[in-house]
């Protein structure tokens, strides 16, 4: 990569609005963070609020957390509490932790610059600290720098706007203030030249947008579809991470509506993008279906997991698979959903890192789905002691409710066997008997008559 120019980035003015101009106030401030700042200021270094806590506050929501910036470096933060670590690779930070509440502190970013250009006071320590792919992607980015140049490193202009602890004021660097005021997303620089260096500033265009009730501006929005496709070079793990902000906002369905209109979902899902095309269909009624009950159990403090939503993404890609096997390769349909279930599974997390404390439980999920339908005798006793019955009766009610019919009568029939006493349930199963003929009687002695003999 030596050699290779890197695009500076356009230069900032910086506003400045004194306290009276503004309406943060301390009192609306972490006290843990005003202690982190109250410290650095008095041994003699900056120390700013700085990102989505300013910007918050601005709007009148309560920030998530409270991230500081100071021109003193990860080592002088550590000498400075006794309480800090240090963390990361791609930029060091430090952590100071009270308790569950941790203050991160970040020294100011620089600009990543080529490895061979040594007219800048920083050069000494730059060399091989960043890295760009040929995409112009950054791949690495440990340079240290001036307020200045770390607010130009930053993604929108409303992330770009630091509360001074000196004197309360707040510097604006890239005109975040009137972009609050005018409800807008506008990423600071060239937007295309910004996007490559880090697809992921697409997601979060997004998701802004949608949690903050704002617009994409025009210019920001434009190289959006053309540029989608770049999210595939993003590591799966760091998408796992953002796909879960984005779906686990508590605005899941506006925010995979929007990722649609950017075409940011299928780079996301490439199984389950082309079944979407189709408005009106089953599968873009399942998401959006699925997204609507975990948004309203997140606005209703209930509990949700990634597993389920995964789980229904890829449930119409999974069927589709397990019909490609049982038609191509002649197998029967419980040996095609199963190997149909690692292949779904398999090509999702080349994408999309979906660690094994969720793609257990999807499975699971997906497994239970065959097993619903078999409820004679004792199965249906057993399926309610399963400990993923819950899931798996809910995702039922999610797939009737869009499919309807057969699906519908089983959904209903699990309703009611729950509910039921015992009698009533012995009188379920009798008539499911009667409706179904005679079939699993004979099922059943077979299997009774069978076990002795295995044993032998
Ligand atoms: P949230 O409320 O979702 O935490 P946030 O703005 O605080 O929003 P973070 O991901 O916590 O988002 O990032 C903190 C700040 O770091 C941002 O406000 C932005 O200034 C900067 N930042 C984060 N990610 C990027 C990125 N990919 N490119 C440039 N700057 C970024
Ligand atoms: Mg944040």
């Amino acid at each position: 990569m030596r050699g290779k120019a890197v695009v500076q980035p356009a230069k900032l003015s910086v506003a400045i609005v004194p306290r009276a101009d503004h309406p943060i106030s301390r009192d609306d401030i972490s006290e843990n963070a005003l202690k982190v700042l109250y410290r650095l200021h008095n041994a003699g270094y900056q120390a700013y609020l700085v990102g989505g806590c300013v910007r918050d506050l601005l709007l009148g929501k309560e920030p998530k957390d409270f991230d500081v910036t100071t021109n003193a470096t990860p080592e002088q933060i550590k000498g400075l509490f006794r309480n800090c670590r240090l963390i990361g690779r791609r930029f060091r930070l430090a952590h100071i932790v009270y308790g569950r509440e941790v203050i991160e502190v970040a020294t100011f970013r620089g600009h990543h610059q080529d490895s061979d250009d040594t007219n800048d006071e920083d050069s000494a320590n730059t060399s091989d600290l960043s890295k760009q792919s040929d995409h112009g992607q950054l791949l690495r980015d440990n340079v240290f720098g001036s307020i200045e140049e770390d607010a130009q490193r930053r993604d929108f202009t409303i992330n770009a706007m630091y509360y001074n602890i000196a004197d309360f004021s707040i510097s604006d660097f890239a005109g975040g203030m009137a972009a609050i005021k005018a409800k807008e997303i506008a990423l600071i620089g060239d937007p295309e030249t910004r996007y490559r260096e880090d697809p992921v500033r697409m997601l979060r265009a997004v998701r802004f947008a949608v949690k903050l009730n704002m617009r994409i501006s025009d210019k920001s929005a434009k190289p959006i579809k053309e540029l989608a496709p770049l999210l595939g070079n993003i590591p799966a793990a760091r998408l796992f991470e953002e796909v879960l902000k984005l779906l686990l906002s508590g605005q899941g369905l506006a925010t995979y509506r929007l990722l649609d209109t950017y075409d940011l979902f299928e780079p996301l899902f490439p199984q389950l993008g082309p079944l979407l095309s189709d408005k009106n269909s089953r599968e873009v009624r399942f998401v959006e279906q699925v997204l609507t009950n975990t948004d309203n159990r997140i606005n209703t403090g209930q509990r949700v997991t990634p597993a389920f939503i995964f789980a229904a993404f890829l449930w119409y890609p999974l069927e589709e698979r397990c019909q490609q096997l049982m038609v191509e390769g002649g197998l029967t349909h419980f040996d095609a959903f199963n190997l149909a279930l690692n292949d779904v599974l398999h090509k999702q997390i080349q994408r999309i890192m979906i660690p094994k404390r969720f793609s257990m439980p999807i499975r699971e999920i997906w497994q239970l789905q065959l097993r619903l339908s078999k409820r004679f005798g004792r199965r249906a006793y057993q399926m309610l002691e399963n400990p993923k019955f819950r899931a798996a009766y809910d995702f039922l009610l999610l797939r009737a409710d869009v499919e309807g019919g057969a699906l519908l009568e089983l959904a209903e029939w699990w309703t009611e066997f729950q509910s039921a006493d015992e009698q009533g349930r012995k009188n379920l199963l009798a008539d499911l008997r009667k409706a179904e003929g005679s079939a699993p009687a004979t099922k059943r002695k077979r299997r009774y008559r069978a076990k002795p003999k295995k044993a032998e």
